[in-house]
């Protein structure tokens, strides 16, 4: 079924990383936001993770917004062939043009930059910026780690619990599917 008007904001790695099953799960979501007429936001890069995921989103049929920042466009190959392309002056400037043009975040596996920007969107919301919901891609319990630690800074006392229902963590890119529906349709 087609839910056309929705944009999805993908954070994630710009390598691949060694476990296969991550680049699977990207492919996966590229595919399942075009299936559901979804238009894919994301870095603009044509490397790992992220490149996974626009290529199958764009073989699929999806639209696709990609936003890169000037000095990257070689490093992370920018994508020119996107729907939309968009090149800002810094790190900042894309990350807010990737945030206001997307309803949804879903963060895959990735490095620090996708811990970044992961960062970004769940401090604004704790703060009361934004109400857009957030998704953690646990593949394979990649993210275990993450959320052992947001589980530890409110055990700690410097987190309200609030904090964890922020984000919604979801095993597999059929759960991630299922969640976005109920947030978004
Ligand atoms: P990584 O998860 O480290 O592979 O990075 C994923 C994406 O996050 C890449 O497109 C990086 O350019 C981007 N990135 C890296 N560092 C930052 C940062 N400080 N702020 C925002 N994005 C970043």
């Amino acid at each position: 079924m087609q839910s056309p008007g929705f944009s999805i904001c993908v954070f994630c790695g710009a390598r691949p990383g060694l476990n296969p099953a991550h680049l699977e799960a990207g492919r996966q979501t590229g595919q399942m936001i075009a299936a559901n007429g979804w238009r894919l936001v994301y870095g603009a890069g044509d490397v790992g993770i992220m490149g996974e995921v626009a290529r199958s989103a764009q073989s699929a049929g999806a639209v696709t917004m990609g936003v890169i920042p000037t000095h990257l466009m070689g490093a992370e190959r920018g994508k020119r062939d996107l729907t939309q392309f968009v090149i800002t002056e810094d790190m900042h400037e894309r990350k807010k043009v990737m945030f206001m043009n997307s309803d949804a975040i879903v963060v895959l596996p990735g490095g620090a930059g996708s811990l970044d920007e992961f960062f970004e969107v769940l401090t604004w919301a704790q703060i009361g910026l934004h109400r857009k919901p957030i998704f953690l891609l646990n593949n394979d319990g990649y993210w275990q780690p993450l959320e052992a630690l947001l589980t530890h800074l409110v055990a700690q006392g410097f987190a309200d619990a609030s904090m964890l229902a922020l984000y919604t963590s979801v095993p597999d890119v059929a759960s991630l599917e299922a969640a976005l529906r109920a947030a978004l349709c």
